[in-house]
């Protein structure tokens, strides 16, 4: 059996890591989609598609598991969201999100949806650890050390302070 996850993954972190290893006793391969591919160097969304593969491969790549990581870019359309993500990934059998709108538009389009169960959502989340990082609070401990080394090899924080300044331009 064939599992979808869609996330943004800004960035990978110990509760999407938690989750991917669970939902790996349940599949036999994971499609794991990175969302919003086109987004990078804004606040909510600072890393590149690119650089959230390495970061989920980075730590993946240690089990014995079958995944494929696939960066898709958004649509305006969220009605037509699922059908596109057909046309550019393998055919899979379940989804498994958290996202209430993820959950929706693919229970709409027939698929069997699982909520996986939340891990320590108040801390292990993308804007928590992106409010750490610009309060130089510890952030290093929500995300594996193979992430926060990619962060820090690509300058990640410092790159999110500039964004946060108040005379920087989001284009
Ligand atoms: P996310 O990175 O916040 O989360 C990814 C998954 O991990 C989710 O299922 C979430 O519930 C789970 N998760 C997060 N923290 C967790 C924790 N502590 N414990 C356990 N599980 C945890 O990503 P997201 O916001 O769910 O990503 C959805 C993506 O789908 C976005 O890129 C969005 O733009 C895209 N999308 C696009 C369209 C469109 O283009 N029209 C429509 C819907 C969704």
């Amino acid at each position: 059996m064939r599992g979808l996850i869609v996330g943004r993954f800004q960035p990978f972190h110990k509760g999407h890591l938690n989750i991917i290893l669970d939902i790996f006793k349940k599949v036999d391969e994971l499609i794991i989609v990175v969302g919003s591919a086109q987004k990078s160097h804004t606040l909510e969304n600072p890393f590149t598609a690119g650089e959230r593969i390495l970061m989920i491969d980075s730590v993946l790549k240690k089990y014995d598991t079958h995944y494929l990581i696939i960066p898709i870019k958004d649509i305006e359309y969220n009605s037509i969201w699922v059908p596109y993500l057909e046309s550019l990934i393998p055919k899979f059998d379940i989804v498994f999100s958290g996202n209430s709108l993820v959950r929706e538009l693919f229970k709409e389009r027939g698929y069997i949806v699982k909520k996986p169960k939340l891990f320590n959502r108040a801390i292990y989340s993308g804007k928590e650890i992106r409010r750490r990082m610009l309060n130089n609070e510890n952030w290093e401990e929500l995300v594996p050390e193979e992430v926060a080394k990619i962060i820090k090899d690509i300058n990640g924080v410092e790159r999110l302070k500039n964004l946060s300044r108040d005379d920087y331009y989001e284009n």
